[in-house]
């Protein structure tokens, strides 16, 4: 059912949308490259550990390295081929890091590893579907590359009564989703009903902008057979498809600060996760490819592509053709997109966009001091004072930035993208909680530390005190042998 009502959503920005390049373009698949690059790490917690070595051919599906904890996610291959080389390799991330990747060389085949088509996602237990999700290697396809099978377990720990499916895609640009929505509608809905039972949820809320009339008709006719889920067009305006923002928007609940959205009832996964869960219940397959899109003014042709993971950033600018030489190269959005080093970088499951930028495109003006406007307070979703958390950063007061809520800062650039001084306030903010992550990490090292060194000295304590002991016997037994 379709909700069309005034949603309450607080600050918030609109950038210009540059979306109708793609969004009628059909997502087309991309031919096999030459080589994929599968970093062990794509999602956030510990890197998986490879099963594979150098030499090996492996099937498409196959696992190539399995999860190693409980917030891991499994990868495995994206097509057939040889494993030519287990090595660092640049991730897709600003820092340009290597981290460990299985280069896998494709034997053009496509032969699959054994599937099992017979299962029934219905007659799952919930913890069964999370496993089944968990082995699959699905994480949070939106870009935050959550595994998907911790917060689809959340269900047991916590009361959940819905399941928001984020549909928003409220980046410019990006299309990927509103092409997947008008596209695979049945298939989403599908995915949907099976997450709702894996958290126990008896209702779903799907959230989509209201400048994609045509996914919205979609998912509206492929939802009307299930009562419980709802299609609720939400108002566009960035940064709607933020989980906290979706969440007040959609049901006026507000997460507290530090809490996550299930403490208030509610779990939100995005729309390609939906997709990915089905395909993984469905049709027993992991997650090896992902639609994204390929845009910006450096691009010749943008597209949507169904591109296997580990295809280098440079496959796809190919495909699509340049027009100049990009002077920005962005995984993800505008907003909120990470900046690549260099286009020699892989998909991985949580790329949503490639985003090719020309100069005129980046150019944000020179830098002038803060006017006391207050435009970036009213644009703030979180209702954070940025000019003040920016003038203690700047000074190197970090605490004092926490203190006006940096901890909330969800990084959405509405702050900076309103400042008449362009000052870049949303930088200031990412290299404050790089500071403050780093300074966390030196104190737990050093309590961790202190916690063994004191450990030792109970250790070599109680030893002396033991050979004290056994001395102080072995005394008093020579004692009472000699006057016996
Ligand atoms: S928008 Fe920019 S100039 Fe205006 S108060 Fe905020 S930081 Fe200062
Ligand atoms: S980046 Fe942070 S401070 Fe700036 S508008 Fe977004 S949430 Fe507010």
């Amino acid at each position: 059912m379709l909700r069309l009502r005034r949603l309450r959503f607080r600050g918030g920005v609109h950038p210009e949308g540059h979306k109708q390049s793609t969004t009628d373009r059909e997502i087309e698949p991309l031919p096999l490259p030459a080589r994929l690059y599968l970093p062990v790490q794509q999602h956030i917690g510990a890197p998986a550990e490879p099963l594979v070595k150098p030499g090996d051919y492996v099937l498409k599906g196959q696992l190539l390295a399995r999860s190693a904890g409980a917030v891991s996610a499994p990868v495995h291959a994206s097509t057939s081929g040889t494993v030519v080389a287990i090595e660092p390799f640049t991730a897709p991330h600003p820092s340009g890091l290597p981290v460990r990747t299985v280069i896998l060389e494709p034997d053009g085949e496509e032969r699959w590893a054994e599937r099992s088509y017979d299962s029934d996602a219905f007659a799952m237990t919930p913890e069964e579907i999370a496993a089944r999700v968990g082995a699959a290697g699905i994480v949070g396809m939106g870009g935050a590359a959550f595994p998907a099978a911790v917060k689809l377990n959340l269900g047991s720990r916590n009361t959940v009564h819905t399941l928001v499916i984020n549909g928003g895609e409220c980046e410019p640009y990006l299309t990927c989703d509103d092409r997947l929505m008008q596209e695979r509608p049945r298939e989403i809905i599908d995915g949907v009903r099976i997450m709702m039972r894996a958290l126990h949820a008896h209702t779903a809320r799907i959230a989509i902008e209201d400048n994609k009339p045509y996914a919205i008709a979609a998912m509206t006719a492929a939802a009307a057979a299930c009562p419980d889920v709802h299609v609720t067009a939400v108002p566009t305006r960035y940064p709607m498809g933020s989980e906290k923002q979706m969440i007040q928007a959609l049901t006026g609940l507000e997460v507290p600060a530090g809490k996550l959205s299930a403490d208030v009832g509610i779990v939100v996964h995005n729309v390609a996760t939906a997709h990915a869960v089905r395909n993984a219940l469905r049709r027993d397959q992991a997650l090896i490819s992902r639609i994204v899109t390929v845009g910006g003014g450096a691009v010749d042709t943008p597209r949507n592509l169904e591109v296997p993971l580990g295809t280098l950033v440079s496959d796809l600018l190919e495909a699509c053709g340049l027009k100049e030489e990009p002077a920005r190269l962005l995984a993800g959005g505008p907003m909120m997109g990470m900046v690549l080093p260099h286009a020699q970088v892989p998909v991985v499951k949580g790329t949503n966009g490639i985003i090719a930028l020309t100069a005129k495109e980046i150019n944000a003006g020179e830098v002038r001091p803060c006017i006391r406007c207050a435009r970036c307070v009213a644009a703030c979703p979180c209702g954070l004072m940025p000019l003040e958390m920016a003038s203690r950063v700047r000074s190197g007061d970090i605490d004092g930035a926490v203190s006006y809520g940096l901890g909330d800062c969800i990084s959405c650039g509405s702050c900076s993208y309103v400042c008449p001084s362009n000052i870049p306030l949303v930088q200031y903010f990412n290299f404050a909680k790089g500071a403050l992550a780093n300074q966390r990490e030196e104190q737990r090292k050093t309590e961790e530390t202190r916690r063994l060194a004191a450990e030792r000295n109970a250790r070599l304590e109680a030893a002396k005190q033991q050979k004290a002991n056994q001395q102080r016997r072995r005394s008093e037994a020579a004692e009472s042998t000699e006057s016996g």
